[in-house]
């Protein structure tokens, strides 16, 4: 058994409005164990949608629609419904009286218009609105083969949708009898295809648990699904691909769910009692703002500089002007010497420094990538790495600051 949603609404088509319905309730269809199989968007056009309904009907045992179902001219989900199932639309009194009683409530006439709301294919049934006027409509349709498929149609504002989905759609449906779990693990080190490479079979298509791969600004997250029978099954699923993930990934994982590097950094530098700073250019000040978004991070980060002149690199963290001419502000030397500079200056244990990177044109195909230098200084142990800025310059400083928190993790980790 599968389910398909069809979204309506030309704001949607035209991209003027972004469709968060299907994200949701393909979510929570999951919950119960219902795979989807496609997401429709449709204009307000009667023939298209007959056309989606027809299709969706046909291969997919349930069909959720969104929107269509206002009073105005655009809203044509109830006719394209009557037009698929063959029928007419008829007045629903109680639904009538319900629509009336809720302009009485507002102390508002109801225009002429909103009777449409209370018209419903014969056949089917309407479904309760207690947020607003428009009674959903459910459906069952008898396909070619005999077998049966059941339509819901609900509004488009997302609270009515999803107040309506829950109590009305959710008790008519079926579900697997299943129950899914869902845990992430975060990487950070390797590109997407070398971490499915090193995952193997465990990202291969039918495995259960399922292990899918996402990457966001260079994080990547592990994200397993686990279906079964009870909760506790779904854990012990979860539990087991999780230790194989760490076995084969090993310090590349350095957290779970939400966790970002910089927490995974704190809390390393709290076990050790270890104290941090930073001195930073590119990345200005991004650092700074992770670490100190992490809870309780006064007891490990004392403080960070921003650093993009030659006067602040001087005046901040005593970097030798003559340095910076010998080999440039973009450079290894430079890097290290921030580094150690703002170690001394702010008497911490470790310090990270970022220089600036080399303006480019990202759009010159023979330009070659801009790169950044990123140093760590400690009390026996200094380390300086080249980032290279290849793909979305966006994600740029982003990623610099978690490769300059990468490096003291791991450091902290393997020494
Ligand atoms: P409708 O039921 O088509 O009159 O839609 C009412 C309002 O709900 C629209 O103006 C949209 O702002 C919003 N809406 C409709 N469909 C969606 C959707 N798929 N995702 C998010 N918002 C929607
Ligand atoms: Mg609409």
């Amino acid at each position: 058994m599968h389910a398909e949603i069809i979204s309506v609404g030309t704001e949607l088509t035209a991209g003027t409005k972004l469709d968060t319905n299907s994200q949701w309730l393909s979510l929570e269809l999951a919950e119960i164990g219902i795979p989807v199989l496609a997401h429709m968007t449709i204009a307000d056009e009667l023939d298209e949608m007959v056309g989606a309904l027809r299709t969706a009907a046909e291969r997919s045992e349930i069909v959720l629609m969104t929107g269509g179902l206002g009073p105005t001219l655009d809203d044509l989900t109830r006719d394209a419904l009557a037009k698929f199932a063959g029928v007419e639309l008829i007045l629903h009194e109680q639904s009538l009286e319900y629509i009336k009683s809720m302009f009485a409530k507002r102390n508002r006439p109801m225009p002429e218009r909103n009777v449409m709301q209370a018209m419903f294919p014969l056949g089917s049934d309407p479904l309760p609105n207690p947020r607003g006027t428009a009674p959903g409509i459910w459906m069952t349709y008898r396909r070619a083969d005999g077998t049966l498929s059941n339509i819901a149609a609900m509004p488009g504002v997302p609270s009515e949708m999803k107040q309506m989905f829950r109590q009305q759609v959710l008790p008519r449906l079926d579900g697997s009898g299943q129950v899914i779990r869902r845990a992430r693990i975060n990487l950070f080190g390797v590109g997407e295809s070398q971490a499915e490479e090193a995952l193997g079979d465990l990202t291969a298509r039918g495995r259960d648990p399922d292990v899918g791969i996402t990457v966001h600004e260079a994080t990547i997250t592990l994200r397993i699904t686990a279906a079964a029978s009870s909760i506790d099954e779904c854990h012990q699923k979860i539990e087991k691909t999780r230790e194989i993930v760490l076995n084969r990934m090993g310090t590349l994982v350095f957290g779970v769910e939400d966790e970002e590097l910089e927490h995974a950094l704190v809390r390393l530098l709290k076990l050790r009692r270890a104290s941090l700073s930073t001195a930073e250019s590119g990345t200005g000040g991004l650092l700074a703002h992770r670490l100190t978004g992490v809870p309780g991070f006064e007891s490990c980060y004392m403080g960070g500089v921003v650093v993009p002149t030659n006067l602040a690199k001087r005046e901040l963290v005593s970097v030798d002007p003559m340095l910076i001419r010998q080999y440039g502000p973009i450079s290894q030397e430079v890097a290290l010497a921030c580094a150690k500079g703002c170690r001394q200056r702010f008497g911490t244990h470790f310090a990270l420094a970022v220089t600036e990177w080399p303006n480019f044109d990202p759009d010159d195909p023979l330009a070659p990538f801009p790169a950044s230098f990123v140093a760590l200084a400690g009390p026996n142990h200094s380390k300086v790495e080249k980032v290279q800025h290849f793909g979305d310059p966006a994600i740029a400083k982003s990623r610099t600051a978690k490769v300059a928190m990468n490096m003291l993790r791991l450091y902290l980790i393997e020494g």
